[in-house]
């Protein structure tokens, strides 16, 4: 009987600590948390947010074609707000479609949470009206400019000459390109956007990959601090002004790797060839999982602006345009045929020389006392074509850009020196030309020194009289020079 009950308590011993240090490790050892229990408020925000996916299902395709996930929700802390994040799972392969996530905007009404999806006509305003604890106003702001709709952006383009910008021979995957918005909106700003994504690991991630430069271009911004799987907006991105087009365009890659960026490329105005690597794609900023987001926009003044339409030399349908099997098949009307994935024609260019050109009028040296500088030159490449002509002036220290792209072998240009503030004194002329892989001189083609003697501002005509005690002024033209007459 003592035996047993010894044997007994041995048995219960050794169960107990195989239960507590099976509970404790998985099966590598490794300490796996227990999941959190959901609060009942995530519950229903869930809730409140299927049900309005449910409602919307029949003419917001994708939330038929893919399985929701509804995460990221933050309450405001008095509980009237909230927002969430909508993601799609591919119902096949079970895994996330790597991409920019939804924002759902949730309010507590007397009837429970109601969700604002951004399929909703009233987002944006819902959007703008998030107190600034749940949303700080620079990330509402990026979402703002994601959803904001232009009216002229989708007329410009399409524009050529792209790669895909990812090592040539690899293939990738297209998560969206027109279905940034869903159902399609082609005037919103991410419109013409594209996003890629690497297979799926054994480990179920996409894993990072390296970017190359999908055309030439200068870069305008750079942005490589935000550490890996920070999902703040903005994250980390390049962006190339490319002066070939006209207007000017600017190359969008978002989401990349901290530091990833190379250290020389961090600075603007850094010229990059086609095919030059930029980077690596991960999910800083507002991603579902690592992804290129990439598009061409015509803003100067921010990374982000309004998509154009661009078509890739290395993509052979819809004239170079990627689309999706679901949105070729739902959307015909952007692009009927699609594919799931891409293999790249990018390769770093083996044209290395940039066009070469010169001034001829003005002449070097020479003393210049009018409004309008006649410029007249030319300028050539043998090898990938001429991109784009500038001229360029120096003046207050400084290189200005003073002309468009004049893109022609021969060129002439009127520099109206008033649209400027320019000191009298020395003024430099050279020339900036690209050409079509990116190549930029940088030897000041056509230099050369001239002297300015203009005034821009005429002196004032002196008054006809100067009133006096018993006199008054009347001027009723700008340029009337007054004329005195007895009061
Ligand atoms: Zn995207």
């Amino acid at each position: 009987m003592r035996n047993r009950i010894f044997i007994g308590a041995l048995i219960y011993i050794v169960l107990l600590t195989f239960l507590s240090f099976n509970n404790s490790y998985g099966h590598q050892g490794l300490f796996i948390p227990p999941e959190p229990t959901p609060s009942p408020i995530n519950q229903e925000i869930k809730l409140a947010i299927r049900s309005e996916i449910k409602k919307q299902s029949s003419n917001v395709i994708g939330y038929l074609i893919y399985n929701v996930q509804i995460d990221h929700i933050i309450t405001s802390d008095d509980l009237s707000k909230a927002i969430a994040w909508i993601t799609y799972i591919d119902p096949q392969s079970k895994t996330l479609v790597n991409g920019e996530p939804g924002l759902a905007i949730l309010r507590q009404t007397s009837n429970g949470w109601t969700a604002i999806l951004p399929s909703d006509q009233e987002w944006l305003s819902a959007l703008q009206q998030i107190p600034d604890e749940l949303l700080s106003p620079d990330e509402k702001q990026t979402w703002i400019s994601m959803y904001a709709e232009s009216t002229n952006a989708s007329t410009l383009g399409p524009f050529g000459g792209y790669l895909l910008p990812w090592e040539g021979g690899k293939s990738l995957y297209l998560t969206r390109s027109i279905t940034h918005y869903n159902p399609p909106n082609p005037n919103g700003s991410m419109h013409y956007a594209f996003d890629f994504a690497a297979a799926h690991d054994s480990s179920g991630t996409s894993p990072m990959f390296e970017i190359y430069a999908s055309k030439g271009g200068r870069v305008k911004y750079a942005r490589w601090w935000q550490i890996n799987g920070d999902e703040h907006s903005p994250g980390n991105y390049i962006v190339l002004e490319d002066t070939t087009t006209s207007p000017t365009t600017y190359q969008l890659y978002l989401h990349l790797a901290k530091d990833s960026i190379p250290v020389e490329l961090r600075v603007p105005g850094t010229n990059v060839v086609q095919g030059e690597y930029l980077g690596l794609a991960d999910d800083t900023g507002y991603s579902t999982g690592n992804h290129l987001h990439f598009h061409v926009h015509t803003n100067p003044d921010s990374y982000w602006g309004n998509s154009v339409d661009i078509t890739f030399d290395d993509v052979p349908i819809n004239g170079g345009r990627p689309r999706t099997l679901y949105e070729a098949q739902h959307y015909p009307e952007y692009g009927s045929e699609g594919q799931s994935t891409y293999v790249s024609g990018n390769q770093i260019t083996s044209d290395k020389t940039p066009p070469t050109g010169d001034i001829f009028t003005p002449e070097i040296g020479q003393m210049i006392s009018s409004q309008i500088w006649h410029i007249e030159g030319w300028a050539t490449d043998d090898d990938s074509g001429l991109g784009s002509v500038q001229i360029i002036a120096r003046y207050n220290g400084l290189w200005h850009t003073i002309s468009p792209n004049l893109n022609s072998n021969l060129f002439t240009y009127d520099w109206n020196i008033c649209d400027s503030d320019i000191p009298d004194g020395s003024v430099s002329l050279a020339l900036r030309l690209v050409d079509n892989k990116g190549n930029t001189t940088t030897d000041y083609p056509g230099l050369r020194h001239l002297f300015k003697q203009y005034s821009c501002t005429p002196e004032p005509n002196p008054p006809a009289c100067h009133p006096s005690a018993n006199q008054v002024a009347i001027y009723s033209m700008s340029n009337f020079q007054g004329d005195c007459i007895p009061l």
